[in-house]
């Protein structure tokens, strides 16, 4: 094994060392790492931001391929409809900044979302009522099962919410993305309540790009949301559990204060998205909780996020979650399903 733990490249600092680690510095050298990897067949992951993983403090007996290959142009324009080409290795975060700074609305409300722009396909980022989906148009994608580079159009990744194909096991690197942004000095529509209140706009209206990015990045500050070195809270995965698809008869059950959102209201019997967050505290874990002992804790701004206190394993905040699952199957009923990717550890 390496030397260097992968705790250091995750935002849980968890994580043992890697057989291998490779950082190539630009698309090409990424692309030459990679298929050299897959020729000898050993088992491998791309690392972005390390945003959306616990590492196990094994580590990983393989290769793991750093994704650094930054940039951002744009490449082509119809009317106000503009494709912006970011590579994979470009923070998520400051393709949002580029993108408010030169008047291009449909991403505001992703502001602050950490890690890389290549990642963010593997699970449809979303947040404030936007997600990826809305303007993905395609990803350049180095496919392991053909060893090929190929332009994958959004809909061939099957984004649903938080998830996608490359998420259910369609195993490549993204290279880079190509999103269709407009040209426009207001924001998308807005569809998220809290965020309308803090804008004081109805729902549906638009407001200033750049006010809305502000507006997003203190909504997410006020939860732990964005990674900051003075907020012990924001050492984290983020949201840890997705929010649960349940039947709408099941989520009757639950009763009237319980959170939920109808997915298809056309549907006779659409399914129903409960919040993890409110069958958590329900279920009577509460912010800051902690196991007796454990330097794993529940952020105390927001009971969805689980935080490493200084000095936590992976083992210790696998057992946080694990107790917080056993708590909600216990009281609910649900299974809550973890949102990071496992690397040689299952709940
Ligand atoms: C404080 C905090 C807040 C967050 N808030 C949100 C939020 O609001 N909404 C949201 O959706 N997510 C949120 N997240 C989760 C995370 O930021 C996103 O999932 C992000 O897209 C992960 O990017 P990353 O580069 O860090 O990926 P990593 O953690 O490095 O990797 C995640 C997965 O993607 C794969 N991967 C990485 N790069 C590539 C590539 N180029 N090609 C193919 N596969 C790749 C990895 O192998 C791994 O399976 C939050 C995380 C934190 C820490």
């Amino acid at each position: 094994m390496g030397e260097q733990p992968l705790s250091g490249l995750t935002t849980l600092h968890v994580g043992g060392a890697a057989r291998e680690l490779l950082s190539p510095g630009n698309t090409v050298e990424l692309v030459e790492a990679t298929l050299d990897t897959w020729s000898r067949r050993e088992p491998w992951f791309a690392l972005g931001g390390g945003s959306n993983l616990l590492i196990a403090d094994d580590g990983f007996d393989g290769t793991v391929i750093r994704v650094l290959s930054r940039g951002i142009d744009q490449v082509d324009a119809v009317e106000s409809q503009k494709i912006l080409r970011v590579l994979a290795g470009e923070p998520w975060d400051a393709v949002v900044a580029h993108a408010v700074e030169h008047g291009l609305s449909g991403i505001e409300a992703l502001s602050g979302i950490p890690g890389s722009a290549g990642a963010a396909p593997m699970q449809n980022i979303g947040a404030y009522g936007q997600e990826l989906s809305e303007v993905l148009v395609s990803v350049d994608f180095l496919d392991e099962q053909t060893g090929e580079r190929t332009q994958l159009a959004a809909t061939e990744l099957e984004l649903g919410y938080r998830t996608s194909a490359l998420k259910r096991g369609r195993r490549g690197i993204v290279l880079s993305l190509d999103l269709r942004l407009r040209e426009s000095p207001q924001s998308a529509p807005i569809a998220y309540d809290q965020l309308a209140t803090a804008l004081g706009v109805p729902i549906g209206e638009t407001a200033p790009l750049a006010d809305v990015r502000r507006a997003v990045l203190a909504l997410r500050a006020s939860k732990g949301m964005v990674l900051d070195p003075d907020d012990p809270d924001s050492v984290s995965a983020g949201s840890f559990f997705t929010n649960p698809i349940v039947s709408e008869n099941f989520a009757r059950n639950l009763g009237p204060d319980a959170p939920r959102w109808i997915l298809d209201p056309d549907a006779p019997e659409s399914p129903v998205k409960l919040s993890a967050a409110w069958l958590i505290e329900r279920a009577g874990v509460t912010r800051g909780f902690a196991l007796p002992g454990s330097r794993a804790a529940v952020s105390s701004k927001h009971t969805l996020a689980l935080t490493n206190r200084g000095g936590a394993t992976a083992a210790d905040i696998a057992e946080l979650a694990r107790y917080i699952q056993l708590r909600v199957l216990n009281q609910f009923g649900v299974g809550l399903q973890p949102e990071p990717q496992l690397i040689g550890l299952t709940l």
